[in-house]
Formats: structure tokens, C-alpha cells, sequence
């Protein structure tokens, strides 16, 4: 892309992101990166084992992240990704990841983001007393090509040890929680580079983060014409009553006024009557 060639940009990431952000964005945009710098350290914005607790929503994190490689490297264009653990706000007991990715283009004063809320991951924890349960639930969240933490509780970070990922290092540090506390909570460890599921759903973001950033405003032609809003009111298949499903997405520019209706976006014209509050109530 002509806004975008030749210039330079850092992925602002210490956990290995960049080895799937980097060729997407760059194929698409012809965008330069240069290697993330070795003192770059986005803990200091906050960790999944919470030690350093994050201060801001995911989104917000994201850009202080880009703001600060940007800072740090003279780039004028960064990139950042966040991702959040925890129960799905719809689906019940399923967990999620919710992934997103910013781009932040500090010269044209752009910004553009791309997201995914997925059940597929393995994020869980749980206290331990047995070996023999340790073990199946290492087994179950596909231990060791995921690697894991092992703590003291849920909460208490006295001593933890991240990055497990030996059989033989998993069974000396329950072991040590065990004889010492009486317990060993183990957690799956959520850092990318540990966690395969999870870089491979940041590799389908940064694809997502890709789509968009090629979308051009049809006015303008800024890049990252993205859904601004999104309207519901998909018709009932047996009645024609509007439900609360999608209708259509609205697609907006973030430098003029251009917007664009998209009716349909999931391909369907009609509801199930089963999310009718006529038919089903
Ligand atoms: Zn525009
Ligand atoms: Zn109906």
C-alpha cells in the first residue's frame, strides 16, 4: 500500500508475537519492521499472572504499548496485541480468549484494530494435592507443548514459577508447593510463545488486523474502514418480527464522514424462530 511502503514499524511485543504478526502485515501493507528493541518490556503494562495488574481495558493497553515502541524506536507505525482470559460472556462454563490487536500510525494519526473472542483455549487453574489429578489436568490442557505456572493459591504469588515445561520440572515444583503450603495450584501459562493455541489464534487476528487495514474508506480512501456500529434487527423466519439478531453492520471512516451499510453480514436474511420473542417467548 502507497500510505504505508517502505516505512518503518515495530511489533511492540516481548512473547514472540511478532513471528505471526510480522509476515501478515508486512506481505499487505509493505510496511518495514524492525526487531523489537531487547529492553522493550511490556510487563511494566501488565501480566497474566498478575503480578503487575493491567491499569486500562485491553484496547487501551494496546495503544500505550504502540505509544511506547514508538517512543522508544523513532518507528512512526506500531503494533500491539492484547489478550484476556476468563469465562465466555455468553457461553457458560466455556472459557475464553479474547484477542485483539492494534495498529497505531502515529504520523497519519490512524489507528486501527482488529479482534477475536474464541472458546478456542486452554486457559485453566486449579489447586492440587494429588500427583495423579496434577498430572490428568496437565494432561488435559496438553501439557507440556503448553507450558505452565505453579503457585502457592489462586492469589498468592509467594514464590511462582512460570514456564514450566519438562515433566520432571512440573513434578519437582508440585512436589515443593505440596510440602510446603500443602498445596500446588497449577495455571496454564497464557505468554504466546508458551502457548500454541493461543499464538495461533493471534495469528488469525493479525489476519483479521490485515483485512481491515486494507479496507479503504470508498470517500477518502484512509485504510481501516472498519464497523463502526452494528444494528439489530434480523427478521423472524415464521413471522417477520424484528429479534435482537444482526442485520446489518455499519461501516465507518475514522477521517470523514463516509458511512456504509452492510446488510446481512453473516449471510443470513431471516431468524430462527427460536430467538423470536413472538414465537418463543
Ligand atoms: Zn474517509
Ligand atoms: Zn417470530
Amino acid at each position: 500500500m502507497e500510505l504505508f511502503a517502505g516505512r518503518k514499524a515495530v511489533v511492540a511485543t516481548m512473547h514472540g508475537k511478532e513471528s505471526v504478526i510480522v509476515p501478515a502485515v508486512e506481505k499487505a501493507t509493505g510496511l518495514q519492521f524492525v526487531p523489537t528493541p531487547a529492553g522493550f518490556n511490556t510487563d511494566a503494562f501488565g501480566t497474566f499472572s498478575s503480578e503487575v495488574a493491567r491499569k486500562d481495558d485491553p484496547r487501551s493497553t494496546a495503544r500505550r504499548k504502540c505509544l511506547a515502541a514508538i517512543e522508544l524506536t523513532g518507528c512512526e507505525v506500531a503494533i500491539a496485541s492484547e489478550g484476556s482470559f476468563g469465562p465466555h460472556p455468553t457461553i457458560f462454563f466455556a472459557p475464553a480468549d479474547d484477542e485483539i490487536i492494534v495498529m497505531v500510525d502515529k504520523k497519519l494519526e490512524l489507528e486501527i484494530a482488529a479482534r477475536t473472542l474464541t472458546t478456542k483455549t486452554n486457559f485453566a487453574g486449579a489447586p492440587f494435592t494429588s500427583w495423579a489429578d496434577a498430572e490428568q489436568f496437565a494432561q488435559t490442557v496438553q501439557f507440556p507443548a503448553h507450558r505452565l505456572i505453579a503457585k502457592a493459591g489462586k492469589d498468592d504469588l509467594d514464590g511462582i514459577v512460570k514456564g514450566i515445561g519438562t515433566w520432571e520440572e512440573l513434578k519437582e515444583h508440585f512436589d515443593h508447593f505440596l510440602g510446603k503450603f500443602g498445596v500446588a495450584f497449577l495455571e496454564t501459562d497464557m505468554r504466546a510463545m508458551y502457548n500454541p493455541t493461543r499464538m495461533e489464534v493471534i495469528r488469525e487476528t493479525a489476519d483479521k488486523l490485515v483485512t481491515t487495514i486494507l479496507r479503504l474508506c470508498p470517500a477518502c480512501k484512509t485504510p481501516g474502514f472498519d464497523v463502526k456500529e452494528v444494528v439489530a434487527g434480523l427478521p423472524c423466519e415464521w413471522c417477520g418480527t424484528p429479534t435482537q439478531s444482526t442485520l446489518a453492520y455499519v461501516y465507518g471512516c475514522s477521517k470523514c464522514h463516509a458511512k456504509q451499510e452492510q446488510r446481512y453480514p453473516h449471510g443470513k436474511r431471516v431468524e430462527d424462530p427460536m430467538y423470536c420473542d413472538w414465537c418463543n417467548p
